[in-house]
């Protein structure tokens, strides 16, 4: 099998200006066959058909709710046999929130787990036995720097704590999945240029923290598309069970 046998499976690829679509170009311009789930169906189909057009993959976008199994069971139906079988899993979908811990609620707090842990869950659950059959597989996660230093950046406890539980997943993934073809991988960004904070980082703390960063700048989606689509490729078989950073020396450990 080749990239163009294959389809990766991206979540939460439909925003504009987020990691996921700039990630499905990157995998399209290396050859992969793309389906996008995505919350906002309208927003799949665009990055779809954009997809499409750019890079002459066979291109799906579904509409999506990943915390709900009823939804992902609908979605990996529509999607069937349309496209070839799924090679990879990038799991981006994700939602952050700042509330600091002595104010968040449990339902704030089951909400962010609920999108980044158990939708993980959800959709990975579904697309591993199809990989370990075939005996190939590349899943990545989006964790966050702020798993690593405990927030710092923009989402408070819940978000780290959920970014964190990423790192464990990918970590015991990896150890079971190994003897069958399958690598799981983290990727944690730092501070990136896209909409997830719905424009509340801006200002004097966005100044702020791009001045304490090494490499004097914020992120940008394509560092972190590049990543992914690396740890991606077939030849990337050895790598696994890792945790890379991009988050231009933030947290240097
Ligand atoms: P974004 O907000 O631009 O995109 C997130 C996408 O996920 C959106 O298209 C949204 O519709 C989709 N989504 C949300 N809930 C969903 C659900 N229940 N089902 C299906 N789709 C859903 O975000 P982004 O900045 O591109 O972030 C992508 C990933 O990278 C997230 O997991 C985020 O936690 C992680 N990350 C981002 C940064 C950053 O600075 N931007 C830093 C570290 C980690």
């Amino acid at each position: 099998m080749t990239v163009s046998d294959k389809t990766v499976l991206i979540t939460g690829a439909g925003s504009k200006r987020g990691i996921g679509r700039a990630t499905a170009h990157t995998l399209a311009a290396a050859g992969w066959n793309i389906a996008i789930l995505d919350l906002d169906e309208a927003s799949a189909k665009d990055a779809a058909a954009e997809i499409g057009e750019q890079h002459g993959v066979q291109a799906v976008g579904i509409g999506c709710d990943i915390t709900d199994e009823a939804s992902v069971d609908n979605a990996l139906a529509v999607l069937g046999d349309s496209v070839p079988p799924v090679g990879a899993l990038v799991n981006n979908a994700g939602i952050t929130s700042p509330t600091p811990f002595l104010d968040v609620t449990g339902e704030e707090w089951d909400r962010i787990f609920a999108v980044n842990v158990r939708g993980a869950f959800n959709v990975t659950r579904r697309v591993t036995p199809g990989m370990a059959e075939r005996g190939f597989g590349r899943i990545v996660f989006l964790s966050s720097v702020s798993a690593e230093r405990g927030g710092g950046v923009f989402g408070g406890v819940a978000y780290s704590a959920a970014k964190a539980a990423e790192l464990g997943f990918t970590r015991a993934l990896a150890r079971e999945l190994g003897p069958r073809g399958v690598t799981v991988n983290a990727v944690a960004p730092g501070l990136i240029d896209t909409d997830i904070t719905g424009g509340a980082l801006e200002g004097e703390r966005k100044t702020q923290l791009v001045a304490g960063l090494p490499v004097g700048r914020n992120g940008n989606v394509a560092d972190v598309a590049d990543l992914i689509t690396y740890l991606c490729r077939e030849e990337s078989g050895y790598i696994t069970g890792a945790t890379y950073d991009v988050n231009g020396g933030a947290h240097i450990h």
